[in-house]
C-alpha cells in the first residue's frame, strides 16, 4: 500500500537541470553564483527594497544570526511563541539568553497581544526588559501583525519574524517574512518550498547582511592569511542547493494555491460534521500558505481523540501528526517563565495536522476522506 506522508518534498521537474549546470561550471562549494541569484529571488518576492537576504544552511543558524545581530547574548530575555518547534527557540539557549514563553490566542494560534504585553511588562518590572520577540506564523497563519507591531514599537523591542512555515503567506496583501526588524525562512525537506535543507535570513541592509556572511563564514577576517578576532560559525548554504532553490521558488505560488486547496477540500466536508471544525483565517486580512491542514476536533461529539484519529489513518499507512507541544511544556524549557493559559494546550489536545503534501492526486484526497469518515464511525 502507498504511504502518504504528511508534507514530502515535491519537485518542480528542473531541479536536475540547474544542478548539472552547477556541476558543469564545478560551483560545488557553498560560494557561487546560484547563491547570489537564489537570494536575490527571495529578496525581490518580499518587493525588493530594504529586504536584504543571506542565503544559509537551515532556518535555525538564520534565527541564531538574527540574534546574533541584535545583540543579545548571556543574562538577555527573548520572549518566544510557546506554541512553536523548538527550533524557533534553541538559538536563545546557543546565546547563553533567557527564553521567556508567552501563550497563543485561538484565532491564529499565534502569539496572544494581551499576554505578550503582560510578559513585558512583569519583565521590566523585575529589571529585565526583553531585547528582542520572535513572533512566528505557525502552520503558515500569518500572526496579528497589526497587534503585534504596536507593542513592539510601543515598548521599542526589535520583533524577529520567524516565517520559517510562512513562504507565500499574507497579511493585508503583504508577504510574511517582511514585517519583522528580521526574518527567516526555512527550507527543510518539509516546508512549502525546499533545497533538501536550507534557510535564508531576511536583513534591513548590506552591513546587517555583510555581517551575517561573515559570521556564516567562519569569521575569516579580510586580510591575505587566516585571522580571526570572532567566533564564527559554518552556516552559508551549499551553491549546488541554491541551485534546487532557484527552481522550488519559481513554483512558490503554485504550491501556495495547492496547499489552499488542500485545506478547503477537508473543509468541505469535515465543516459539516459536528465536532470537527477546519483552521483558517479568521478575517479576510489574512492570506495563509496553509503549510499544514489543521482540524480541531471535540472528542466528545465525535467519541474519538485526536490521537485516536492519528492511530486509526496510520493504520491505512497515512501519516497525519499532532500540532507542536506547547514548549513551556517541554522538560528542556520547563525551568523559563511562562505568560498565558492553557489556549497552547488546549490548541495541542485537540489539533490534528493532516496530510498537506502538494503532490496529492484527488484520488489520494479521497481515499483520506475516505479513512477519516470511516474511522469516525467505527467508534
Ligand atoms: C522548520 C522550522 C524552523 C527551523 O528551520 P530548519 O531549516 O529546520 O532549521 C524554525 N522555526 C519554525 C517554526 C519551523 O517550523
Amino acid at each position: 500500500m502507498k504511504k502518504i506522508w504528511l508534507s514530502p518534498p515535491h519537485i518542480s521537474g528542473n531541479e536536475l537541470q540547474k544542478i548539472q549546470q552547477v556541476f558543469q561550471e564545478n560551483w560545488i562549494a557553498p560560494v557561487g553564483p546560484q547563491i547570489g541569484e537564489f537570494e536575490a529571488k527571495i529578496s525581490s518576492f518580499l518587493g525588493g527594497q530594504n529586504r536584504h537576504v543571506v542565503a544559509l544552511n537551515s532556518g535555525t543558524s538564520a534565527l541564531h544570526l538574527a540574534l546574533k545581530l541584535l545583540n543579545i547574548g548571556s543574562g538577555d530575555v527573548v520572549i518566544c511563541q510557546s506554541l512553536s518547534f523548538a527550533a524557533s527557540v534553541n538559538p536563545v539557549l546557543y546565546e547563553g539568553a533567557t527564553p521567556v514563553f508567552v501563550d497563543s490566542e485561538k484565532e491564529t494560534y499565534n502569539l496572544s497581544p494581551v499576554y505578550l504585553e503582560e510578559a513585558i511588562t512583569s519583565q521590566i518590572k523585575k529589571g529585565k526588559k526583553p531585547k528582542a520577540i520572535i513572533a512566528v506564523h505557525i502552520y503558515g497563519m500569518p500572526y496579528k501583525v497589526d497587534e503585534i507591531h504596536r507593542i513592539s514599537a510601543k515598548y521599542e523591542i526589535p520583533i524577529i519574524e520567524d516565517a520559517a512555515e510562512a513562504m507565500g503567506s499574507r497579511y493585508s496583501n503583504r508577504a510574511c517574512g517582511s514585517f519583522g526588524d528580521l526574518a527567516l525562512f526555512s527550507f527543510n525537506g518539509n516546508k512549502i518550498i525546499t533545497t533538501s535543507a536550507g534557510g535564508a535570513l531576511v536583513c534591513q541592509d548590506d552591513i546587517q547582511k555583510n555581517k551575517a556572511i561573515f559570521w556564516a563564514t567562519q569569521s575569516k577576517e579580510n586580510e591575505d592569511f587566516y585571522l580571526h578576532k570572532e567566533i564564527g560559525y559554518n552556516y552559508r548554504m551549499s551553491n549546488v542547493l541554491a541551485a534546487i532553490g532557484l527552481s522550488q521558488i519559481d513554483v512558490l505560488e503554485e504550491r501556495t494555491k495547492k496547499k489552499r486547496d488542500i485545506q478547503q477540500f477537508y473543509a468541505s466536508f469535515l465543516n459539516d460534521i459536528d465536532g470537527f471544525q477546519m483552521f483558517d483565517e479568521c478575517s479576510s486580512e489574512y492570506k495563509s500558505n496553509h503549510w499544514l491542514s489543521i482540524v480541531e476536533m471535540d472528542k466528545e461529539k465525535l467519541q474519538i481523540s485526536a490521537l485516536d484519529l492519528m492511530r486509526l489513518l496510520a493504520k491505512k499507512n497515512i501519516e497525519s501528526r499532532r500540532i507542536w507541544k506547547p514548549l513551556h511544556t517541554q522538560p528542556v524549557f520547563a525551568e523559563f517563565d511562562f505568560y498565558g493559559n492553557t489556549v497552547a494546550e488546549t490548541i495541542f489536545e485537540n489539533g490534528l495536522c493532516l496530510p498537506s503534501g502538494t503532490a496529492m492526486t484527488s484520488a489520494d484526497l479521497n481515499f483520506i476522506k475516505t479513512e477519516i469518515l470511516a474511522a469516525i464511525k467505527n467508534d
